[in-house]
C-alpha cells in the first residue's frame, strides 16, 4: 500500500461525465492522492486525466463497489466519492446504502454529489 492517502471514486450510470469531468478540474488536487476506482468509472477518469496515478477494481456490478466498502473496513480509504446518479431506478440501492453504511461506521468522509465532494476536496489544502 502507498503512504499516499487513497481516494475513492465510483460514478453511476450518466454520472460518469460528471466524475470524469471532476477530475479533470481538481486534477492538481488528485495527483497527491492514489486514487481506487470501480471499473468504468476508473477507466473514464484515467482517461479524462492520464497522469494521475488510477487503480482500477471490479466493475461495480461485479464487486467493484463491495472491494471498496473492504478498503473502507481497513481503514485504507480517506475520502470516499460517489456520484449516485438520482435519475434512474435503484438496482444500485443496495450497494448506496452498504457504502454509507460503512462510511458512518469508519467514520470516513463521503460526498454524494458534486457540491459536497468539492468542499470535501478544498478542505483538503487547509
Ligand atoms: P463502474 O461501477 O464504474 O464499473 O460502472 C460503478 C457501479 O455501477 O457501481
Amino acid at each position: 500500500m502507498s503512504e499516499r492517502k487513497t481516494i475513492a471514486l465510483i460514478a453511476h450510470d450518466q454520472m460518469k461525465d460528471e466524475m470524469a469531468a471532476f477530475a479533470l478540474r481538481h486534477q492538481a488536487i488528485l495527483s497527491q492522492w492514489r486514487i481506487v476506482a470501480t471499473g468504468t468509472t476508473g477507466g473514464r477518469v484515467q482517461e479524462a486525466c492520464p497522469s494521475l496515478d488510477v487503480t482500477r477494481l471490479k466493475s461495480g456490478p461485479l464487486g467493484g463497489d463491495q472491494q471498496i466498502g473492504a478498503m473502507i473496513a481497513q481503514e485504507e480509504i480517506g475520502i470516499l466519492i460517489f456520484f449516485v446518479d438520482p435519475l434512474t431506478s435503484m438496482p444500485h440501492d443496495v450497494d448506496v446504502k452498504a457504502l454509507m453504511r460503512l462510511a458512518i461506521v469508519y467514520d470516513t468522509p463521503m460526498a454524494l454529489n458534486r457540491a459536497t465532494a468539492e468542499i470535501v476536496l478544498q478542505a483538503q489544502l487547509q
